[in-house]
């Protein structure tokens, strides 16, 4: 079976979305929608992906950028079995009706609230949970983060407790409107949102988040502090875990890779799509157990961490793997992430 795709909504997470469901030999990309013309409007016509009007956007500006149009999204929706929405936060919701009017089934993003769904995904962690249904929410950046850690850990040692500090980044590369770009903000919503979204993937899990914002665009820093019930055998043991996981890389203290910097810096080397590193980033060097606690740094990118998620939820909505292995495994080896 081939899976038809539509992406509504062409921003940063609906462009990735797009090329990797490109990427699936069991997905068709069919269409993709846009409210207006813009460089990354020009680069999906470039590509050679249908482009669609969303949100009731008028096509003349669009026709006077010399940009085709397939039709609208209305249109796009008769053509697919199912659409990944990544409008913006919120908006997903109202897109939610189309959908429905349209008996289409629908993936939405973090960005609005776990209601939007019959269920919040997340490969690693529940990956059955999403067989069958009709409409998924793949959990944000940092959720994701959180819940393939949690994955690795609750499967294996039961925990007592989890404090997680979200370092956040200001903005996305391309927000030129956002800021702060001089100051720390604490989120004054205490705890933060973060800890009750991980609880819709793990319900029993007791965490606990705050959060910070930092001047900076790429990427989120994750400080964790996890209390055990039963901890591992000792710090190897909790360091391989997570390095015979996939979506995990872990660095080393000889790579000179002191934080952000450097890891976007090697993911522009290695050269994924859109230079992107979609996988949990822990360091060698900074996990370490005492006693039943264990700390541990990771990384995330806030732009990409979400794209293979998007994959394996189609898959798992339209049962094209066994298993949440299989499916992962197809995805990563499709979109470049070296496996464990
Ligand atoms: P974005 O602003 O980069 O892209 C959204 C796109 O949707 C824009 O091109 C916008 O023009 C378009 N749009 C506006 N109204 C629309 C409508 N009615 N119908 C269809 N498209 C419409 O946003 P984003 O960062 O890609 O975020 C999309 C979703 O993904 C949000 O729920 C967000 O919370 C979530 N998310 C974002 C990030 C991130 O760091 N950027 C990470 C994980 C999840």
């Amino acid at each position: 079976m081939t899976v038809r795709v539509a992406v509504n909504g062409y921003g940063t997470i609906g462009k990735r979305v797009a090329d990797a469901v490109a990427h699936q030999s069991d997905m068709k990309l069919v269409g993709v929608a846009k409210t207006r013309p813009s460089f990354e409007a020009h680069n999906a016509v470039a590509k050679g992906y249908p482009l669609y009007l969303a949100g009731g956007a008028p096509k003349e500006p669009f026709e006077a950028a010399g940009l085709p149009i397939a039709g609208r999204v209305e249109d796009l929706l008769r053509e697919v079995d199912i659409v990944v929405d990544a409008s913006p936060e919120k908006v997903g919701r109202e897109n939610g009706k189309l959908y429905r009017d349209a008996g289409v089934r629908a993936i939405f993003q973090g960005g609005e609230k776990a209601d939007v769904a019959e269920v919040s995904f997340n490969a690693l962690a529940n990956y059955a949970a999403a067989k069958g249904k009709k409409t998924v929410r793949v959990v944000s950046c940092n959720t994701t983060g959180l819940s393939r850690a949690a994955a690795v850990l609750t499967s294996r040692w039961p925990i007592e407790e989890w404090e997680a500090t979200i370092v956040r980044r200001a903005a996305d590369p391309a927000e030129s409107n956002r800021g702060p770009i001089n100051g720390i903000l604490p989120t004054f919503h205490l705890p933060s949102h973060h800890g009750p979204d991980v609880q819709t993937i793990f319900p029993q899990l007791e965490i606990a988040t705050t959060a910070v914002v930092v001047p900076t665009t790429l990427m989120h820093v994750h400080v964790n502090h996890v209390r055990f019930a039963t901890p591992p055998k000792d710090g190897t043991e909790l360091l391989e875990a997570f390095r015979r996981t996939p979506r995990f890389h872990i660095f080393t203290p000889w790579e000179g890779v002191d934080g952000t910097p450097q890891v976007m810096e090697f993911a522009r080397d290695r050269g994924l799509g859109h230079q992107d590193m979609m996988e949990n980033v822990l360091w060698e060097n900074g996990i370490r157990l005492s006693g039943r606690s264990a700390y541990f740094f990771q990384a995330i990118h806030q732009e990409s961490i979400v794209v293979p998620e998007n994959v394996d939820a189609i898959r798992a909505m339209f049962d094209l793997a066994p298993d949440a292995a299989h499916s992962i495994a197809i995805t990563d080896r499709t979109l470049g992430i070296p496996s464990p």
